[in-house]
């Protein structure tokens, strides 16, 4: 029986990915920040998808300490972690010249360095075990930028950065750290886009339509697998055709 770790697992991408690693039978941590009732569901359902063991996990990774209590009370629940899952992001869009240093601060703390945190404690876990997987969310955001998420695509470049330095510093010891780069993705972070920004990407997306977390999830699940050990160190772009263009 596997065990993962899923970050932000209680809504969206996350949700999704806990869903289907749960029908895999993985052993699931679902994890969320303030919204509980939704982490549980999220629970309940990945239980009757035939999760042999689930757990629901608080923790405000906004804050340097949640990151470290995180991974120890997911992986003394489940008894050990094989899977990091590190999924919980947020926005904080505006324009540079009108952007807070609490905007930029608070989005570097929850997409970049709490993934540095979780993934450093987690993978402490993966050495013992000679095995472990690490699958970071980025977004094409950070690939191509994004106008009003100076912040943001900041952060998901970071993460492309981090994920090729500790897919080297781990491959010998049957570790691999990989990400996933999602374009516009059905969710509750982009249905909070006005309706003309919508409209505008979808113009853009050679598919045709916005994906669906279950799309990024099927993905995600495969880079945990054992199919997929020599795939190490790359950022896997999942966006109907958006980017490159
Ligand atoms: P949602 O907004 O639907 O869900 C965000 C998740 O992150 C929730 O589980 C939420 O928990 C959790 N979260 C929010 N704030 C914090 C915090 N301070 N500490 C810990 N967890 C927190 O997001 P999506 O599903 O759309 O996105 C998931 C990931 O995918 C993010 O990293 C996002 O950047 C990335 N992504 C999304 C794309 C899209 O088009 N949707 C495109 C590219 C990347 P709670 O429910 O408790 O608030």
């Amino acid at each position: 029986m596997k065990r993962a770790l899923i970050t932000g697992s209680s809504r969206g991408i996350g949700k999704a990915v806990a869903l289907e690693l749960a029908a895999r039978g993985y052993a699931v941590a679902v994890h969320y920040a303030g919204n509980e009732a939704a982490a549980r569901e999220t629970a309940a359902a990945a239980g009757e998808l035939g999760s042999p063991l689930v757990t629901v996990h608080r923790a405000d990774l906004s804050q340097a300490t949640a990151a470290g209590e995180l991974v120890a009370a997911a992986s003394q629940a489940l008894g050990g972690l094989d899977v990091l899952v590190n999924n919980a992001g947020v926005t904080r869009d505006g324009l540079l010249i009108r952007m807070k240093d609490a905007d930029w601060d608070e989005v570097i703390a929850t997409n970049l360095s709490a993934v540095f945190r979780l993934t450093r404690e987690a993978i402490k876990l993966m050495m013992k075990a000679r095995w472990g997987r690490v699958i970071n969310v980025s977004s094409i955001a950070g690939l191509m930028g994004n106008a009003g998420q100076a912040n943001y695509a900041a952060a998901k470049a970071g993460l492309v950065g981090f994920t090729k330095s500790v897919a080297k510093e781990y491959a010998a010891r049957g570790i691999t750290v990989n990400a996933v780069a999602p374009g516009f993705i059905e969710s509750d972070m982009t249905a909070a886009l006005p309706d003309k920004v919508r409209q505008e990407y979808l113009k853009a997306i050679p598919a045709g339509r916005f994906g669906r977390p279950e799309e990024v999830a099927k993905l995600v699940a495969f880079l945990a697998s054992d199919e997929a050990a020599y795939i190490n160190g790359q950022t896997i772009v999942i966006d109907g055709g958006l980017y490159p263009h």
